[in-house]
């Protein structure tokens, strides 16, 4: 099955008891037993639940692992998958991962004894000398979030297994539908849903992909367990969402690309980072592990003061937090997405105050251009 089908027909395709081609929301917490601990496979909604559990089957098919898994958000798929792990045991993060990542590792679970480093894990070298005896995983962003940063994620997974650490990638930016991780070695795979695979900034949800059995039934118990479950509805609004993927990420990524060309011409434009541009430095190794460039946009106009006054002139970027929908949004990572990371950290990784994030949406770009031209007249 080739990607675009694969979004339609993987799955549990519609509901066997009745027919209908939709999965159906199972708004339901428990089940009735016939006789005790004999039931139809469900038994409690927080344990498993039939619409969330046909959300788990594709995307684990997506992803080509072992099992799925939803969660209520990015975050709590993100830290259920922490939770794997447990005092004394540390882990390595990309440097400029997402601010809510470091902000759970550095404040949250360092509090229960998981430590982690945060390194340039683009650089091999870099990656192998922060592995210590208590090392457990390496955990990917790639490109990052908002430096678009690449990490061979091959080779990081290689250093991983000699090691014996687990591969954890974040995949949110570029979705199964243009980079699948475990095809390249990674354990597991993570996704803030919120963003390209839900894609109409209408639900906020988790999912998390493992590549073996073993993994599957740790990660269901700390799911059953932690209790960070998606609810029915929003794993329905998931589904809804995940079949126009492969229509939705081929425009943004095609209007991306303009934008940046548009951009990269640009004289308020200091600095310009899209990994679809030859330009940039990991430009090559996307074509080498993904089947696309993404979405996504930062550029660096100067100073906050030029941000702002980008961002009261245009119509047709919404400032928000967030990314991945149709409609194009903008945000200022320095004061936004990454205000948890301390300000000297996000001079060291040169997220400025003038630099600004663009997540490119479906519309027509020429429309899109335009409003970025008078933006930064
Ligand atoms: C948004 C995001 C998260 C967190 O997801 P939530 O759904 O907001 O909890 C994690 N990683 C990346 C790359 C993100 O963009």
């Amino acid at each position: 099955m080739r990607a675009k089908t694969k979004l339609i027909h993987a799955g549990i395709v519609g509901d066997e008891a009745t027919g209908a081609v939709s999965t159906p929301i199972y708004q339901v917490s428990t089940y009735k037993q016939e006789a005790v601990g004999k039931f139809k496979g469900y038994e409690y909604s927080r344990t498993g639940n039939p619409t969330r559990h046909a959300l788990e089957v594709l995307i684990s098919e997506l992803e080509g692992g072992f099992a799925g898994f939803a969660f209520a958000s990015g975050m709590a798929a993100t830290s259920s998958v922490m939770m794997l792990f447990q005092k004394g045991d540390h882990v390595i993060l990309t440097d400029d991962v997402y601010g809510g990542t470091f902000r759970v590792m550095s404040k949250v679970l360092n509090r229960f004894g998981i430590e982690a480093t945060f390194v340039d894990t683009s650089d091999l070298a870099v990656v192998e000398a922060a592995v210590l005896e208590n090392t457990k995983a390496i955990f990917l962003e790639t490109p990052t979030n908002p430096l678009l940063k690449v990490t061979d994620m091959e080779a990081v997974a290689k250093l991983a297994k000699e090691k014996s650490l687990l591969t954890i990638v974040d995949n949110t930016f570029m979705t199964p539908y243009f980079q699948q991780p475990i095809a390249l070695g990674a354990d597991i795979v993570l996704h803030s849903a919120t963003k390209y695979l839900g894609g109409h900034s209408d639900v906020v949800a988790g999912l998390a992909v493992v590549n073996s059995e073993k993994l599957a039934t740790d990660l269901h118990f700390v799911q059953n367990s932690v209790g960070a479950v998606l609810g029915p509805q929003d794993s329905w609004l998931l589904m809804r969402g995940i079949k126009t993927l492969g229509l939705r990420m081929e425009e943004h990524q095609s209007n991306a690309q303009r934008i940046a060309e548009f951009l990269q011409e640009h004289k308020a434009v200091e600095k310009l980072y899209y990994p679809g541009l030859v330009q940039h430095p990991g430009h090559e190794l996307m074509k080498k592990q993904t089947t696309g460039f993404g979405g996504m946009i930062s550029f660096d106009v100067g100073s906050g003061e030029k941000a702002d006054a980008l961002l009261a002139k245009l119509r047709y970027f919404t400032l928000a937090e967030s990314l991945g929908a149709v409609e194009s949004l903008i945000s200022v990572p320095s004061r936004m997405t990454h205000a948890s990371i301390p300000i000297e950290r996000r001079q060291e990784l040169g997220i400025t105050d003038g630099l600004v994030r663009i997540s490119v949406g479906i519309e027509d770009v020429e429309d899109l251009m335009e409003d970025l031209d008078q933006g930064l007249a």
